[in-house]
């Protein structure tokens, strides 16, 4: 089986073609990615209506460039996949639409697949990985621990109650005058930096249930650098230290409980794993925490490469993959995009049905 992927959900505009073997593995035929990072690093954020254009721009030459490293055409593939949400509504519009065309034009089937699905199910692309997993997905506009039961079968245990995490970053780089996207900036001004100089808060530490919160962090960031402005670099290196040390404190409590939960849920499964997805887990030092933790636990592991932690067509295309070797019906051409959409709510199962809330 072979899928054509698209996506376009933020502002990464991206196409790719991936295949699946009856013993489901998957090989990754082609993966194109374009970043709109420059259009948006004046503004210091994703401005939605220049990443609707830039999706609209490059879309189609990014499509033809994905088939042709793929050595395929249009006629050759079995289905495509489209992001359908949730992201912002231009860029998804374009992307679904296109989707509809060529699956118009060609005759082919086409699968309107959720964005957090593509990062659920990417570790089984990657790793091959069984169910049932647990999956942290952390970016700059989400922020969750997943249970992945099977292929649609998700549960949502923990979710950011203000700022996603890769958005506290952004923030918290912007506060100190640091270039955008502020994850990269932060972590390697904190490798200079002493973590033990400022007692940030960590927000939910303790709690039973698994949410995060990350908006009083940024607060406390603001604070403290307010207290001691003007701020000089080691200063700057010092607070992101200070930040960081508190993310990993915060995601060592949250996740760790997480870890206790599964175990106790899934007591017969003998090598659980944790995966981590989205932008933030590039992060080296959150990336060694989540790593001890899992030891601790007994737990694997599983960081997929740096490509396909962000956002990305391959995911796409193999959560569309995934669906239809299990025989999910193809969605209706009359699909509608969303710019919300739980990865647990059973929203998939219905056609036609426009924003839903989360
Ligand atoms: P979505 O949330 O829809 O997936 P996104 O484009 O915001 O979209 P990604 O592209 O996966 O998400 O990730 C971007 C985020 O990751 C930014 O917030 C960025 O600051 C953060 N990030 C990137 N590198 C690092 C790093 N080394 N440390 C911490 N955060 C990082
Ligand atoms: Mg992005
Ligand atoms: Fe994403």
């Amino acid at each position: 089986l072979v899928i054509l992927g698209i996506e376009t959900s933020c502002d990464e505009t991206a196409a790719s073609v991936v295949a699946r073997d009856a013993e489901g593995r998957g090989t990754i035929l082609s993966n194109v990615v374009l970043s709109q990072l420059e259009e948006h690093s004046a503004y210091g954020g994703v401005v939605p209506e220049i990443a609707a254009r830039a999706h609209v721009e490059a879309l189609d030459t990014l499509i033809e460039q994905a088939l042709v490293e793929a050595d395929c055409r249009l006629k050759d593939v079995d289905a495509i996949a489209a992001t359908s949400g949730p992201g912002l509504i231009g860029g998804l519009i374009v992307g679904l639409m296109t989707g509809k065309a060529l699956a118009l034009a060609s005759g082919k089937p086409l699968y309107a697949i959720n964005h957090l699905e593509g990062h659920a199910l990417t570790a089984r692309l990657t790793d091959g990985l069984g169910f049932p997993y647990l999956m942290l997905l952390v970016s700059g506009g989400h922020t969750q621990l997943v249970l992945v039961r099977g292929v649609g079968d998700y549960e949502r245990w923990g979710t950011t109650i203000d700022d996603a995490l890769g958005e506290a970053f952004d923030k918290t780089a912007k506060l100190l005058g640091l270039p955008y996207p502020g994850g990269p900036a932060v972590e390697k001004a904190a490798a200079k930096g002493n973590p033990g100089r400022f007692n940030l808060p960590r927000p939910l530490v303790g709690e039973t249930r698994l949410d995060f919160s990350f908006s009083g962090l940024k607060t406390a960031v603001r604070q403290a650098a307010t207290a001691i402005a003007p701020l000089g670099e080691q200063d700057v290196a010092d607070i992101c230290a200070s930040f960081q040390h508190a993310v990993s404190r915060t995601l060592n409590d949250r996740i760790g409980r997480g870890l206790q939960r599964f175990r106790a849920l899934f007591p017969e499964v003998s090598d659980p794993a944790l995966v981590v997805a989205g932008g933030v887990a590039a992060n080296k030092a959150l990336r060694g925490t989540l790593d001890v933790l899992c030891t601790r636990h007994g737990f694997r592991f599983v960081a997929p490469p740096h490509v396909l932690c962000t956002d990305n067509a391959a995911m796409i295309a193999w959560a569309g993959l995934e669906r239809l070797a299990v025989g999910m019906e193809p969605d209706a051409l009359d699909v509608q995009p969303r710019s919300r959409w739980p990865l647990d709510s059973k929203a998939e199962t219905l056609v036609g049905h426009g924003r839903r809330g989360a």
